[in-house]
């Protein structure tokens, strides 16, 4: 039998040292807004390094089956991790995908897990997702474009500034206030609250 392990990134130049995961673009997101599947920068980075595409599908196989993918996270991530960055690259593709995650988060507890998400808009994974932000070490902020409605109640949310809505922190790496998100730590910090971010 052929174990899969999970692709853990190393971090990139906008988050820093933070490891990573992630899945497909666009294939793994149930939540795109047309506006996200027209300006996806992920697929373009796709493009560019096919073999992320290649690790991304990898990883993407080893989640539809919830006890091995909780298995082999919990393998990769060690006990004093202090962060992780869930999907640079993809989103939370089921509600059982979203639980998955809520096992390996609650197994971390000294590790701050973040995430954006547009699966907040798909009613079936919701629910999942309000059980997974109510762990005290998981900051999801929900992603929002002109073409979504606004977020649940109590979301914290990541705004484009082409949105008339936006209101928040503007994103400090992007502004050169902070080299990534390693130094910055806004969105992973508890009781912070919205982010708001130029569009590439
Ligand atoms: S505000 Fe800070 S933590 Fe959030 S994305 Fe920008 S640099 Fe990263």
């Amino acid at each position: 039998m052929i174990v899969l392990e999970p692709v853990i990134g190393r971090g990139t130049l906008k988050v820093g040292p933070i490891p990573t995961f992630s899945l497909p673009s666009r294939f793994s997101c149930p939540g795109a807004s047309p506006w996200c599947v027209k300006h996806c920068y992920a697929a373009r980075f796709e493009r560019v390094w096919p073999n992320c595409r290649v690790a991304y599908s990898r990883n993407l196989v080893l989640s539809w089956n919830a006890p091995r993918f909780v298995g082999a996270m919990l393998r990769c991530i060690p006990r004093d991790l202090p962060y992780l960055r869930i999907h640079v690259s993809g989103d939370f593709q089921s509600g059982v995908y979203a639980d998955s995650w809520l096992q390996i988060v609650q197994k971390r507890p000294h590790c701050q897990f973040f995430a954006y998400t547009r699966s907040w808009n798909v009613p079936s994974i919701l629910p999942a997702l309000e059980r997974l932000r109510a762990l005290e070490n998981c900051h999801l902020l929900a992603s929002v474009d002109p073409d979504m409605p606004d977020p649940p109640p109590g979301w914290r949310v990541a705004y484009l500034d082409i949105d008339p809505r936006a209101q928040g922190v503007p994103c400090l790496h992007q502004h050169g206030q902070a080299k990534s998100c390693h130094e910055c730590r806004y969105c992973f910090r508890p009781g912070k609250g919205n982010v708001v971010f130029t569009v590439h």
